[in-house]
């Protein structure tokens, strides 16, 4: 199909040790001999532990903005392709190389693409991934309009020409008209069949064609539209709600109660922890163990003069002190060491808070990876941090 590959090798077939099948056994959950095989030849550093199956969320530092790997025994799937500028674009294509690397099995493919919304934040990336690495499936709501939509649109284009990347547009009336109340799958949004140890995701919520009665403005805001994704492997689970901010999130919480839907172990703060993406609601509905915020360090976007520039941490007083105080207060496990960390209360308002919960931040941790295992273990490693849970 004529696409350049910056990495100087095709995309298939000049590996020949990439075909491994990460097959793992039934009860014991231990992997299959050509797994440990294959695990054996990663260097050093590898992420797959030969001896249990296991699934991690790269929770991947892009500064300002949102992307999330998630790794399988058989696969891999990013939900997001943001960051704040190019050179966490950059830094965002060396995280995803040496992955690839790491997991020669995976022959530089992305089993999945997810897109919550087109703001530039979430899709700035998604141009350079797509002309990278092979991707099966691109999964979005259908909205590509605006400037965030660029590299949306340039993909769809490229399918529309011929590209082998199947795309699914999932709009909320496909989900709304569903018996069971758990969300929609199929074979674009879960492509994904690891032999015993399957991942299973379901879109719990997608664009909608009508105001439910929000407030004004709401329904026009892209970010009320987002994808939310749920992830579960094995007993563990994960929530992404994109920046779904208040309205939509009781809509949805609203929509799911009652039900199992919303109660997940590892949430994914919604809007980068801004004061509107998170509510006492939803965070009932979850009951989670652990938070990840994907934001930019505090003083992104700060100019010389205590100004700042749009679109920035700095500018959007990412994440707001309530926020965090209202993760804490809904997280009962602990950090292994409480750390100090400056939240905002406003805009361009910084202050310290003492963080002790389980609440993790790529603006404050780096790249903050969760392993989490069939039995619904936690293990969450940043920088500085490595704590299990429970
Ligand atoms: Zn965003």
């Amino acid at each position: 199909m004529g696409r350049v590959d910056t990495r100087g090798r095709a995309n298939t077939g000049d590996r020949p040790a990439a075909r491994w099948t990460r097959a793992c056994a039934t009860g014991a959950a231990w992997c299959a001999l050509a797994a440990v095989i294959a695990v054996v030849s990663l260097p050093a550093g590898g992420r797959q532990d030969p001896a249990a199956a296991v699934m991690y969320a790269h929770f991947i530092d892009v500064g300002q903005a949102d992307c999330t790997l998630l790794e399988f025994p058989c696969g891999a799937i990013l939900i997001d392709a943001g960051s704040q500028d190019a050179a966490a674009t950059a830094r965002l294509i060396a995280y995803l190389d040496a992955f690839f690397d790491d997991r020669p099995d995976l022959d530089d493919t992305l089993d999945a693409v997810f897109i919550t919304h087109n703001h530039i934040d979430h899709t700035r990336a998604l141009a350079t991934i797509a002309d990278r690495y092979t991707i099966r499936h691109y999964v979005d709501n259908g909205f590509r309009d605006g400037m965030g939509g660029g590299g949306q649109r340039a993909l769809v284009a490229e399918i529309d020409a011929g590209r082998p990347t199947r795309l699914r547009e999932i709009r909320d009336a496909e989900i709304s008209v569903l018996d069971s109340f758990d969300g929609l799958t199929d074979a674009s949004i879960d492509p994904l069949e690891c032999p015993h140890c399957d991942p299973e995701i379901h879109v719990l919520s997608a664009s909608l064609a009508e105001d439910p009665g929000w407030s004004w403005g709401a329904f026009e805001n892209m970010n009320n539209h987002s994808l939310v994704i749920r992830v579960d492997f094995g007993g563990s689970s994960f929530l992404f709600t994109g920046d779904l901010e208040e309205p939509a999130i009781e809509t949805l919480v609203s929509y799911y109660e009652g039900t199992a839907a919303l109660d997940v172990d590892v949430y994914q703060v919604g809007h980068h922890g801004s004061g509107n993406g998170t509510t006492d609601s939803l965070m009932e509905a979850m009951t989670p163990h652990a938070a990840v915020l994907s934001m930019g360090a505090w003083h992104f976007g700060r100019t010389a003069t205590g100004g700042s520039r749009p679109f920035t941490t700095f500018a959007y007083g990412h994440p707001r002190r309530e926020t965090i105080e209202r993760l804490q207060a809904h997280i009962p496990g602990y950090r292994s060491r409480p750390i100090t960390a400056l939240v905002a209360t406003g805009v361009r308002r910084f202050e310290d808070a003492i963080i002790r919960r389980r609440v993790y931040a790529t603006g404050w941790d780096g790249d903050v990876r969760v392993r989490a295992t069939l039995d619904r273990r936690y293990r969450v490693t940043t920088h500085s941090t490595e704590e299990e849970s429970p």
